[in-house]
């Protein structure tokens, strides 16, 4: 499939932030304004997981999905504070990020622990994000190729080609992130050509790749333009309504139907 074939992807993680009043506000306006996209163009949102019920009421019947920002790896079972796959999709959701550089950092979450959060979110039926990025330093040391390749490639071991397929793949690079400093276009485009390579070499050329890191109403047109870039994981600007719709607006400018 060609790049104008793809279809873009503009996906919201609001990370540790919201409240119900808030969030219904929000969640209103996304769901309105995501309404004058062209059908090209897919929207989500990744909420605090105790937000789901709430979410799901309020997205229920429009064009956006919905889903979380982390799975266990486990199914179910003596694991406080743990959220299974599939409680997730009790409330409908469709999508999981996994992998989050904030969670591999924080929480330890080894490439091994994001591929098997990986095979659970798939088994549930859900849509698996899977973030990969290097920091600084391994950018600076020219390592940028080995350190994503090996991120993805642990997943990609443990799935075939047509679960391989079902994926979404986010290039973050973890300077990007919350620091409103954003890859150029080129540096991300030549990320997500060679991420592009690596799944092509597993039978799953076609799988979304979006790109994250400080994106904004500013940048995202340019960035989404790019020949591998099919959409963007978007932290801060996921929390103004104005501004995410802004971005998926770039997103549609970029689209075929747009
Ligand atoms: C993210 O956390 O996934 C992210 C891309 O954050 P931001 O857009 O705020 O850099």
């Amino acid at each position: 499939m060609s790049k104008q074939q793809r279809a873009k992807l503009v996906v919201g993680n609001w990370k540790m932030h919201g409240r119900l009043a808030a969030n219904a506000t929000l969640l209103q306006a996304v769901a309105q304004g995501s309404g004058e996209l062209p059908a090209d163009v897919r929207v989500g949102v990744c909420v605090p997981g105790v937000y789901l019920a709430q979410t799901q009421a309020l997205l229920e019947g429009s064009r956006v999905e919905w889903g979380v920002q982390d799975v266990s790896a486990f199914t179910h079972g003596a694991y406080t504070g743990e959220v299974a796959a599939p409680m997730v999709t009790d409330f409908g959701a469709m999508l999981a990020i996994v992998g989050h550089s904030e969670r591999r950092a924080y929480h330890r979450e080894s490439a091994e622990l994001v591929a098997v959060k990986t095979q659970r979110a798939l088994e549930a039926g859900l849509t698996p994000i899977v973030c990969v990025g290097e920091t600084l330093e391994e950018r600076e040391a020219g390592s940028t190729e080995q350190v994503v390749g090996a991120q993805l490639d642990e997943v990609l071991a443990k799935l075939s080609a047509q679960e391989a397929a079902r994926l979404v793949v986010a290039y973050e690079p973890v300077w990007a992130i919350g620091t409103g400093k954003s890859a150029t276009a080129e540096q991300a485009q030549a990320v997500h050509a060679f991420l592009r390579a690596r799944l092509a070499a597993k039978g799953a050329a076609d799988v979304p790749l979006l790109y994250g890191g400080s994106v904004k109403p500013e940048n995202a047109e340019e960035l989404f333009r790019q020949p591998d870039i099919d959409g963007g994981l978007i932290g801060g600007a996921s929390l103004k309504d104005q501004d995410f719709l802004a971005i998926c607006r770039a997103a549609a400018v970029t689209s075929v139907a747009g």
